[in-house]
């Protein structure tokens, strides 16, 4: 049975040309058997006909805030959905949303809604890249909401790029992924996970930081989220971008803001897996200007960046499992090993640089886990995605153990 069975959706249809696409969506959410009322803005009715979508969803469409309706609808309308689902999303929405505009039915409504929000941009290449677009797009997805991926291709204007707005088969596949969720290994907890490297910046224009990509990090998220958990995730400075609906993403900068962040998120978690590259130090003082180079040597004061594992650790429950990462370059299991116990890890993962294929920057990893209870687990090279698999096959296991000594302890 589809998981959008039964499921009230709200489609908010803003004025791009992908607005046609709509029209099928609608007919493959009610195949699915769910409820649709369609939202439009005024500029997508010159693209699609309110008819042709009242038609297919059976349900009187909205266009303006006073469509026949009280005044007070989306409030309603926000409450009554289990899904809010923009496609397409033009770039001047999306920033409506992003700054909480409450302007025309789509974003009143926006405001209103307490479910799951689900957005499909849809605009040409440039305006997908640029800057204040991504700013609109991360500040949705900090707050929760899920991205669905942009497409690649041929675009309305002629040029090709990123911008085209996810197939309506893609957004379907979407939504029943994101639905099914309440089925899975790890439905119900919720995950804290850190990733990337961090910058520490010196002046206006240059930093400390180091060849972490965030590629490890981001593939247990996605493993996690796959299984069913809500990740809040801490991410460093990365170009990668994880795409499961069900991961938040937390963007930061330094080691002090995710120091920060993580603490933050850290009393709502069950689990925290830290595989962030976080600097140990960061310059004393950043200058204001740009540093010239009139000197022949230059010192930089470096001072001790806080340490996130350790401050968890100081505020962790009994019921909280973290799991920490070392990257060791000689004697590597005994590092390990003293590393799990000084920052009270329930495992760490171990990666060790002498490994070809390993560590940084590159698609693979090979690891080695050990656990609290002196058990070592050695894994042979994999992609890092399979890696991810690995560590959260691990956390079940670690998961059931520990409900198997509650059930004793009672
Ligand atoms: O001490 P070391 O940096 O090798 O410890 C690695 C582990 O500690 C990783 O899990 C890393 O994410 C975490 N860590 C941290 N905060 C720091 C330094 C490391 O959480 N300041």
């Amino acid at each position: 049975m589809s998981h959008l069975q039964d499921k009230k959706i709200i489609l908010a249809i803003t004025g791009s040309i992908a607005a046609y696409k709509a029209a099928v969506l609608v007919r493959l959410l009610v195949k699915a058997g769910a409820e649709v009322q369609v939202l439009m803005t005024e500029a997508a009715t010159r693209f699609i006909t309110p008819l042709t979508l009242s038609t297919l969803s059976k349900r009187p469409v909205y266009s303006t805030i006073h469509d026949g309706h009280a005044w007070n609808d989306h409030v309603t309308l926000g409450l009554w959905a289990d899904a809010f689902v923009l496609a397409p999303l033009t770039a001047t929405s999306l920033a409506r949303l992003s700054m909480g505009l409450a302007d025309n039915i789509v974003t009143a409504v926006y405001l209103s809604a307490r479910c799951p929000v689900f957005f499909a941009p849809a605009m040409d290449v440039d305006m997908w890249h640029h800057p204040a677009t991504q700013e609109h797009v991360q500040r949705l997805q900090g707050i929760g909401h899920h991205l669905i991926p942009v497409g690649h291709g041929e675009l309305a204007s002629g040029l090709v790029g990123d911008g085209r707005m996810a197939e309506p088969e893609e957004i379907i596949a979407y939504l029943e992924r994101h639905l099914s969720s309440g089925h899975l290994p790890l439905s119900g907890n919720r995950l804290l996970v850190t990733a990337g490297p961090t910058y520490e910046p010196i002046d206006p224009v240059r930093f400390i930081g180091n060849r972490s990509s965030g590629m490890m990090g981001i593939a247990i998220a996605e493993a996690a989220a796959a299984r069913g958990a809500r990740v809040a995730l801490v991410l460093g400075p990365s170009r990668l971008e994880p795409s499961h609906p069900g991961i938040e993403v937390y963007r930061v900068e330094t080691a002090k803001q995710m120091h920060e962040q993580a603490l933050d998120l850290f009393a709502e978690v069950d689990v925290a897996i830290l595989a962030a590259a976080v600097s140990d130090y960061r310059p004393a003082r950043i200058a204001e200007e740009k540093i010239k180079k009139t000197a022949e040597t230059l010192h930089l004061d470096l001072v001790k960046n806080p340490d996130i594992a350790a401050d968890l650790a100081k505020v962790k429950t009994g019921h909280q499992l973290i799991i920490g990462f070392a990257l060791e370059t000689h004697d590597e299991l005994s590092h390990a090993r003293e590393k799990m116990v000084r920052k009270k890890f329930d495992c760490i993962v171990l990666n060790s640089l002498n490994d070809k294929g390993a560590g940084f920057h590159v698609p693979t990893n090979k690891i080695t886990m050990l656990f609290a209870d002196n058990k070592v687990l050695e894994f042979e090279l994999k992609k890092k995605s399979a890696v991810a698999e690995d560590i959260i096959d691990a956390l079940e296991r670690m998961k059931a153990q520990q409900q198997e000594n509650e059930k004793k302890k009672a």
